[in-house]
């Protein structure tokens, strides 16, 4: 059974089937970087970003090609530079970089295309006249514009009926158009602003066209899966459509069109009127970027999503529980290696069939809890090591991988240990230490030892020392010593822990 994808275009979840055997190209229309990106921009580009990871995975083993371009020129980019002093394109640098760097904190793996509209020029200048040649578009004295009325399936994608959006467009009318739905493929250049040659006066290109004629330019038309954000659908992707088709033999110009949902910030959309706005980068300054990871996979793609402090420290929670899991199935693994991981299959399935399921990354998730929840069932039948194995795969998948690797987890481990020793010293009382110095005064010198966490730390090295050296009755009357103040000392072959009885 193949995957399963939700497709506005025909409203129905439909396998993916792609057009070229065993390839799948996708189209996602990226950032914008006029501005400082938010968590909403990074919620459908994570995404794409699982379903490519999914796509390429044995399980579905398709090679993938994933376009995603860089909006670099808009009336928002212009206005910012000429408000700094600068050039659109150190605005673009400056947030596109950003962006970039979040990304990777992120852990969203490169893209195999990031075209910059103003790099495609020549392509778009190129569709603009085959639009003109076929009557699907005008001049006027400030630009060219798209004639709406030339295509009849307008409003198809959006379940939008031309006639409701006369209504809406009548407010915003435009002298130099024909109809007030029609919208720019080329807009002519004002005075001091960036500009490129076409035959039919310099200018800059309209937004929409740079998607039609970049997807054309390295995916070709017609491709598998054109993505973006539920807020593309009208007027983007509805343009795009309007653009492309029509000079296709065969369209549609994607078999599926795959949005994700919204993004609410403290239960608002996040804006900075709004004051609720916080930069993806000063974000990723307070939360593990892995848990954010979780906390979108949590929801799964389609739905609204509520951002609050306490959902990512939900998510943050849930990524442990399943790095502890981790940790005793890698523990149970090294004590047995081989043996009867038969039972697990059904388990297994189960994670696979949700993400099959228009990546339903919430009951896979839901799925990969369940699966794990018995560690000891599996470190008895010897198959922790295959469990571990398959947590590891579908970490991947997820693209929170890195927490599962070995040097993470052990990290984790020390990150724990410490935290549980912080939390015990708090309950011994001030004159710890001070009573420790007189019982060990001949055995050890605590002076200048102020934390009852260091002087612990410190008898407990003392002893390793002490067994090093084969004095075991030093050894013993350290622990011992330990033992009279309440602390209790546990070994193993990762050192020596300590707890407080009763704490
Ligand atoms: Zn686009």
């Amino acid at each position: 059974m193949p995957l399963r994808l939700y497709n506005t275009r025909t409203h129905a979840t439909e396998p993916l089937r792609p057009l070229e055997p065993n390839h799948v190209r996708i189209y996602v229309c990226g950032l914008t970087p006029s501005a400082e990106a938010h968590l909403g921009h990074a919620r459908s580009f994570l995404f794409f970003d699982v379903l490519r990871r999914y796509l390429e995975h044995p399980r579905n083993g398709y090679r993938v090609t994933y376009v995603q371009n860089v909006t670099d020129i808009d009336d928002r980019s212009i206005a910012t530079a000429q408000r700094e002093g600068t050039t659109y394109d150190a605005v673009v640098a400056r947030f596109y970089g950003a962006f970039k760097e979040s990304m990777r904190l992120l852990n969203v793996r490169e893209f195999d295309h990031e075209p910059y509209a103003t790099k495609y020029v020549p392509q778009i200048v190129e569709m603009i006249g085959e639009l003109l040649e076929r009557g699907y578009a005008y001049v006027t004295d400030d630009g060219i514009y798209y004639r709406v009325a030339r295509f009849p399936r307008y409003g198809a994608l959006s379940g939008k009926h031309v006639d409701e959006l006369l209504i809406g467009a009548r407010i915003a009318e435009n002298e130099h158009k024909d109809d007030p739905l029609d919208f720019a493929l080329w807009k002519f250049a004002k005075p001091g602003e960036p500009q490129w040659d076409s035959p039919w006066g310099s200018g800059r290109p309209g937004w929409h066209i740079e998607c039609s004629a970049m997807s054309r330019a390295l995916l070709g038309v017609p491709f598998d899966v054109h993505g973006g954000g539920f807020d593309l659908i009208f007027p983007h992707h509805e343009n795009e459509i309007a653009q492309s088709e029509p000079l296709m033999d065969h369209p549609p110009m994607a078999e599926m069109w795959v949005h994700g949902g919204l993004l609410n910030y403290e239960g608002r959309k996040m804006s900075k009127s709004l004051g609720n706005f916080e930069p993806l980068t000063e974000l990723l300054k307070r939360h593990d970027p892995l848990a954010i990871r979780l906390l979108f996979l949590q929801t799964g793609y389609r739905k609204p999503m509520n951002f609050t402090e306490e959902s990512i420290a939900g998510a943050a929670a849930s990524l442990q529980k399943l790095q502890k899991a981790a940790l005793r199935l890698r523990e149970a693994s090294a004590a047995v290696r081989s043996g009867d991981a038969s039972g697990f299959g059904a388990h297994a399935e189960a994670v696979y069939r949700a993400l099959d399921d228009d990546m339903d990354t919430a009951k896979a998730l839901g799925e990969l809890h369940v699966a794990v929840a018995d560690t000891a069932r599996w470190a008895e039948a010897g198959a922790a090591g295959e469990v571990l194995a398959f947590v590891r795969t579908i970490a991947g998948i997820f693209g929170i991988g890195p927490a599962f690797e070995d040097a993470a987890l052990d990290r984790f481990t020390a990150e724990a240990r410490a935290q549980r020793e912080r939390e015990a010293q708090s309950s011994l009382d001030p004159e710890f230490v001070e009573r420790l110095r007189e019982r060990l005064g001949d055995a050890l010198h605590l002076n200048g030892v102020v934390s009852a966490e260091d002087a612990i730390r410190r008898v407990i090295d003392a002893r390793a020392q002490a067994r090093k050296d084969k004095d075991f009755a030093l050894g013993d009357r350290l622990r011992d010593a330990l033992a009279a103040e309440g602390i209790a000392l546990k070994d193993s072959k990762d050192g020596t822990t300590w707890t407080v009885a009763g704490a």
